[in-house]
């Protein structure tokens, strides 16, 4: 790899694990139908159903969350994915519109650089029912408006190491990734789950990360 890029970003659900932890959560609890029903409604915007989600995960213990993620299989590759992102200098981080106990648990087992995801919270190891929201739409006025802009937090953390938009690299698989995909300097549709497929300039059709690096070169 000769490229310059040197900052990557994943997104966790359907990214770099192998399923969706509020799918997981939701089976467990006996929500499916109820999370289904709010995801899929369009009238509804994105940072909304983050909240509406979140207080009906109220009462429940944050070890589940946990647990519940690590129900999920990793993305075939991921690890090695990673450690040649590593020895080509780059950082690394996730960001996601899940939840951060997970991102966190996530960044930590692979010594990632960085995260950003929504903060349940959290009172006596029990979740409230509150969500605590990055957002950043509304600083850049994205059209995401989603609980966490992805474009907005891409910019923040290329800032923060020195990196130009240029030199970065996005991946994700589902419309709440395009605002960080088609600004990145190389954005990959992975395993793409809706129609922003169309959008994006390079799509990997298998579920296996080393395929990235037929874009990173
Ligand atoms: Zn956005």
């Amino acid at each position: 790899m000769t490229s310059k890029i040197k900052l990557a970003v994943f997104d966790m659900d359907g990214t770099i694990i192998d399923g969706r932890l509020i799918d997981a959560l939701s089976t467990k609890f006996g929500l499916y139908d109820q999370i289904k029903q709010i995801q899929a409604d369009s009238s509804i915007l994105g940072y909304i159903k983050t909240q509406k989600i979140a207080s009906l995960l109220k009462g429940l213990d944050e070890k589940e969350i946990v647990l519940a993620l690590e129900s999920i299989p990793i993305m075939n590759n991921y690890q090695n994915a990673i450690s040649v992102l590593k020895e080509n200098g780059y950082k690394i981080g996730i960001i996601t519109d899940s939840y951060s106990i997970a991102a966190k648990t996530l960044a930590n087992n692979y010594g990632l650089d960085f995260f950003t995801a929504n903060d349940l919270i959290v009172n006596d190891g029990l979740v409230t029912g509150e969500v605590c929201m990055p957002l950043g739409w509304d600083k850049i006025n994205c059209f995401c408006k989603n609980s966490v802009c992805k474009r907005y937090h891409l910019e923040t953390h290329a800032k923060k190491y020195g990196i130009d938009i240029k030199d970065t690299v996005a991946i994700g698989d589902t419309r709440g990734d395009l605002c960080m995909v088609t600004h990145a300097g190389i954005g990959i549709a992975f395993m793409p789950k809706d129609d922003y497929i169309n959008k994006c300039k390079n799509i990997i059709y298998r579920p296996n990360l080393s395929d990235i690096f037929y874009f990173i070169q």
